[in-house]
C-alpha cells in the first residue's frame, strides 16, 4: 500500500466533524491553499480541453452580434455539431440519456412541438390547450401507477428533480401547518437521488440516511429506528439510479403509515416501466398507490415516458396534500397571481409533445418496449456475470450495475470510453452501471458491449501498469476524505462549462 493509501485510510477512519474542521484549518495554512489552487489550475486545463471541443470549430459570441445572421448559418453549424455528436446516442453507446431515439418518433414529436411552440400554460385563457394535455398527462399517469378509482392528483414538472424538489417541499409545509414541526426531517437510503439531497438543502430538511442490504434495499429497520417526532416522509426508490434496486415499498410505507407521516416512492426511472413489466409477468413488488402508505410519487414522461426532455409528473394521495406544493399571491400590485409549480411561464410545446407521446405510444406500445429493455438487459445482465472478473450488483431489470475483485473497474471503464461507450462510473461501492434504453434493443449492440467489455477486462489484466485517464479521478474522487475539495472540484468544473 502506497503512502498515500494509508494516509487515506487513516482518514477515512476519522471523525467526519474533525475532518471538516482539520480540512478547513489546513486551507490557512500559508502556501497550502496555493498549491491546491495550483493543482485545480492544472486539472481544469485539461478539463477545458475535454469539454469545451468546438472553442475553434465554429464561430463563438460573447456578445450579441451588431448584425442579425443568416439563418442558414445558424442551421448549417447545428447540423454540424448534431452531425458530430448524433452517432454516439443513436447507435447505442450511452447508458440512459435518450429512452427511446427513433427518427420516425423523434420527427413526429418535433411537429408536435412546432405546433405548440408559442403555448404557455401559465395563461390558461390563452392555451386552454395545454392545460387539457397536462391535466390528461397526470390522469394517465396516475390510472397507470394504481391510483384508478381513488383520489390521486399531481401536476407536471420539468424534470425528475423538480417532481422530488416540490414533493418535499410539499410534506415540510403540510408538517409546519398541520404539526408546527420547524426542524423537519426526511429518511432517505444512501442509494436515493441526489435530487433528495438537493431538496433537504435547498428547504433546510434535515436528512437521515439509512444503509441498504447487501442486495442494495433500503434497510427498513434503520429506518424504524431513524424516525422521529420531527419526520415528515421516508422515501424508497422503484428502483433506484445508482444499481435499479427496488427498495421494500411495502414495508416502508406502512411504516410510514403507522406513523402518520408521508411516503414518497420515487418512480421517476421505474415509472413508465414497472407498471408494464408487472403485465409481462415480471417479479415486481408492490410499489405504486395500490399501497395505502404511499402518499406521493414522481415518474419521469422524460425518460421511459418516452417524451422530449422537460416533463415529469408528481403525484399526490388526495387534493389536500397537493394545495401545500401551490403557490399563490393575492397582494402583488401585477395581480392575483399563482403558479402550480417553481416555474412561472412554461413551455406548453413540452406538455403538448409529452401528451402526444404518452397517446401515440399506447399500452401496446409502452409493452412491448418494456419487453424489449428487458430481455436485452437480462442478455446483459447474463454476459456480465459470465465474465469471471465481473458481477452484477443485486439482482436488477433494466440498470446493470457490476463491479469486479480481481481487476480496476474504473480502467475497464475508461477502455469502455476509449471503444465510444458512456458509462456511468459509481462510488461506495465501486462499480459501472449501463442504464438499458431501447437504444440498446437494436440489433447486435447487447453482443457489442458484451464484447468490448470483454476485452476491456483482458486490457486491464494484460496492463497492470497503465494508469488510465479518468480511473485516477475516478478512484481519487471515491476515497478522498476530504470532502469539501472534492466538492470545490466540483464547482470549479461547473465554472468551465459556463466559460463561454
Ligand atoms: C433520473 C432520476 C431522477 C431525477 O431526474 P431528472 O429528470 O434528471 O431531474 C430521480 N430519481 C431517479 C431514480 C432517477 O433515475
Amino acid at each position: 500500500m502506497s503512502l498515500k493509501d494509508t494516509l487515506f485510510n487513516l482518514l477515512g477512519k476519522l471523525n467526519p466533524r474533525f475532518l471538516a474542521f482539520a480540512e478547513k484549518q489546513m486551507k490557512n495554512i500559508p502556501g497550502v491553499s496555493q498549491k491546491i489552487e495550483g493543482e485545480y489550475a492544472e486539472i481544469m486545463v485539461e478539463l477545458e480541453k475535454s469539454v469545451k471541443p468546438y472553442k475553434n470549430k465554429y464561430d463563438s459570441f460573447t456578445q450579441i452580434p451588431a448584425v442579425g445572421r443568416d439563418h442558414t448559418d445558424i442551421l448549417r453549424d447545428m447540423e454540424s455539431m448534431r452531425d458530430l455528436e448524433e452517432s454516439h446516442w443513436k447507435d447505442g453507446f450511452i447508458s440512459g440519456a435518450v429512452y427511446h431515439g427513433d427518427q420516425e418518433h423523434i420527427d413526429f414529436l418535433n411537429q408536435v412541438y412546432a405546433l405548440n411552440s408559442q403555448s404557455n400554460p401559465l395563461h390558461a385563457d390563452v392555451w386552454p390547450s395545454a392545460n387539457k394535455f397536462e391535466a390528461e398527462i397526470v390522469a394517465m399517469t396516475a390510472n397507470m401507477l394504481g391510483g384508478e378509482g381513488l383520489d390521486v392528483c399531481g401536476t407536471l414538472s420539468s424534470g425528475g428533480t423538480e417532481s422530488i424538489l416540490l414533493a418535499m417541499k410539499t410534506y415540510r409545509d403540510r408538517a409546519f401547518a398541520e404539526k408546527g414541526i420547524t426542524k423537519p426531517e426526511m429518511i432517505a437510503p444512501v442509494t436515493a437521488h441526489a435530487a433528495f439531497d438537493k431538496a433537504s438543502q435547498y428547504f433546510n430538511i434535515k436528512m437521515i440516511h439509512i444503509p441498504v442490504d447487501e442486495n442494495f434495499r433500503a434497510d427498513v429497520n434503520a429506518a424504524k429506528k431513524a424516525i422521529t417526532k420531527n419526520t415528515i416522509v421516508i422515501i424508497g426508490s422503484a428502483p433506484s439510479f445508482p444499481h435499479g434496486a427496488i427498495d421494500p415499498i411495502a414495508e416502508l410505507s406502512e411504516l410510514a403509515r403507522e406513523h402518520g407521516i408521508g411516503f414518497h416512492t420515487d418512480a421517476c426511472l421505474g415509472g413508465f416501466v414497472l407498471p408494464w413489466a408487472e403485465k409481462l409477468g415480471y417479479p415486481v413488488p408492490p410499489f405504486d398507490f395500490r399501497l395505502p402508505g404511499v402518499t406521493s410519487m414522481s415518474a419521469d414522461t422524460h425518460k421511459y415516458g418516452y417524451a422530449a426532455k422537460g416533463t415529469s409528473v408528481v403525484l399526490y394521495r388526495g387534493q389536500e396534500l397537493r394545495h401545500f406544493q401551490y403557490y399563490t399571491s393575492t397582494e402583488w400590485p401585477g395581480g392575483l397571481y399563482f403558479s402550480p409549480t417553481f416555474a412561472g411561464s412554461r413551455p406548453g410545446a413540452l406538455s403538448a409533445a409529452c401528451w402526444a407521446a404518452l397517446t401515440a405510444i399506447g399500452a401496446d406500445g409502452y409493452l412491448s418496449a418494456t419487453k424489449k429493455i428487458l430481455e436485452t438487459a437480462a442478455v446483459i445482465k447474463k454476459g456480465v456475470n459470465e465474465i469471471p472478473e465481473l458481477h452484477v450488483l443485486g439482482n436488477p431489470l433494466f440498470v446493470v450495475a457490476f463491479a469486479s475483485e480481481s481487476v480496476n473497474i474504473y480502467k475497464v471503464l475508461d477502455y469502455m470510453s476509449h471503444k465510444k461507450w458512456s458509462l456511468n462510473g459509481l462510488h461506495k461501492p465501486t462499480c459501472v452501471h449501463l442504464c438499458v434504453t431501447l437504444r440498446h434493443t437494436q440489433p447486435g449492440v447487447a453482443e457489442r458491449f458484451l464484447a468490448d467489455l470483454r476485452e476491456a477486462v483482458e486490457h486491464v489484466k494484460a496492463h497492470p501498469e497503465e494508469k488510465g485517464t479518468m480511473a485516477p479521478v475516478y478512484g481519487m474522487a471515491s476515497t478522498l476524505p476530504m470532502r469539501g475539495m472534492v466538492s470545490d472540484l466540483l464547482k470549479k468544473y461547473l465554472d468551465v462549462i459556463f466559460k463561454a
